[in-house]
């Protein structure tokens, strides 16, 4: 028995007649860039989002650099970005010629800890930006009370989050924008590369029509020096059948995450308690309803466990090795190994377990009993 960390392609399988017969019907009308699959599925995501408007862009990354630009964001600005997360977060702050200014997570929940945001704000700090990680929801009504408080904006970066929930109400519209990758392994996944912004703000949704569009509202007429950024039809006509079964493959997770999180409780609060070192389980507010991008769990031992699992054919990653600012990429900066110890000790410490839409109740079994077996050893 073969378990691998995600199966994209059972994704297809289960949608293969709908995602076939969207992708005929784009071909057939002739639209290739733009048009309406693109403008039903940005009025579609918005809805679901509960925010005014959704705005189509090449992907997670644009999407994130885009609405910084479009937010003003510049040489010798200041961008507040958590330790704990992907690169990306960081890298659409460098490419406007901004500083991104790290801010340890909360160890429990794993995303920016509000507590610590007032510290890293200067003169020059422009921006805020949360990163729902791993699917949770960051603590965004403490972040919002500091931004207002301080004159900045906030954007979250909700490339793991789509569907998620913060005090009930949907992500999409807490921050004056939410950035949204639609990469194929996200919870909401193109099958290609694919991303979008919400917001409430017409204002910022209207310059980010005109920056994904060469800074062009009118053909051949370029009021700024924009970017070619866009969401591809055949994506976004995909991406309208996927939005719609999106409640239901969260659930899934969902029931599948609970089943992790029970077993796992027993095993670490067993006898093997006191023979194993500890581990630690997600973590979920009161105030939370995450969509579970990524089951992760820490333990000092990961390093063994990872290999217990590849031993048993079971696929598990590490959400992420190297944070930003020990990468090769932000070596200029001068972080060193001790500069964000909690976002280290995290990246030292994680593994994300199989968890998808598609992952068989007798493989979730199966993982369970491995991690037993490891327990026990
Ligand atoms: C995937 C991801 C991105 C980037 O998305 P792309 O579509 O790959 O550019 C940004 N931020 C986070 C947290 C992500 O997980």
């Amino acid at each position: 028995m073969n378990i691998p960390f995600l199966d994209l392609g059972a994704a297809y399988r289960e949608l293969q007649p709908e995602i076939d017969a969207a992708v005929a019907r784009t071909l057939a009308s002739g639209y290739y860039i733009g048009g309406p699959e693109v403008e039903a599925f940005e009025d579609e995501f918005a809805t679901y989002c509960g925010a005014s408007h959704a705005v189509g862009v090449a992907n997670g990354l644009d999407a994130l650099h885009l609405t910084l630009r479009a937010m003003g964001v510049g040489p010798g600005d200041e961008v507040i970005v958590p330790s704990n997360t992907y690169i990306a977060t960081w890298l659409a702050v460098s490419q406007c010629g901004a500083t991104p200014v790290a801010v340890e997570p909360n160890e429990r929940t794993y995303n920016i800890d509000p507590e610590l945001i007032e510290a890293a704000i200067t003169p020059r700090t422009r921006i805020i930006m949360p990163v729902h990680l791993y699917g949770q929801p960051a603590d965004m009504d403490p972040i919002l009370a500091i931004a207002r408080k301080h004159g900045l904006r906030v954007l979250e970066d909700g490339a793991q989050a789509h569907g998620a929930r913060y005090k009930g109400q949907r992500l999409g519209a807490h921050g004056d924008a939410v950035a949204w990758s639609f990469y194929p392994g996200k919870n909401l996944g193109a099958m290609g590369d694919g991303g979008a912004i919400t917001t409430n703000d017409a204002q910022l949704a209207d310059r980010l029509r005109v920056l994904r569009n060469y800074g062009s509202r009118v053909k051949y007429v370029n009021e700024v020096q924009g970017y070619n950024s866009r969401l591809d039809p055949l994506q976004a006509a995909i991406l309208r059948v996927k939005l719609a079964h999106l409640d239901e493959w969260n659930a899934r997770r969902q029931t599948i995450a609970a089943r992790y999180q029970a077993a796992f409780e027993l095993v670490i609060t067993s006898k093997a308690r006191q023979s194993t070192a500890r581990t630690v389980l997600p973590y979920v507010p009161a105030w939370a309803s995450p969509v579970w991008h990524l089951f992760v769990i820490r333990t000092p031992q990961r390093d063994a466990l990872q290999q217990h699992l590849t031993e048993a054919s079971i696929g598990s990653l590490i959400h992420y090795p190297i944070p930003p600012h020990l990468q090769q990429a932000y070596a200029a900066m001068g972080h060193k190994p001790g500069s964000f110890p909690i976002a280290e000790a995290i990246a030292d410490e994680v593994l994300s377990l199989p968890i998808g839409p598609h992952l068989a109740a007798t493989d979730t079994d199966a993982v369970i009993e491995a991690m037993e077996r490891f327990q026990h050893a």
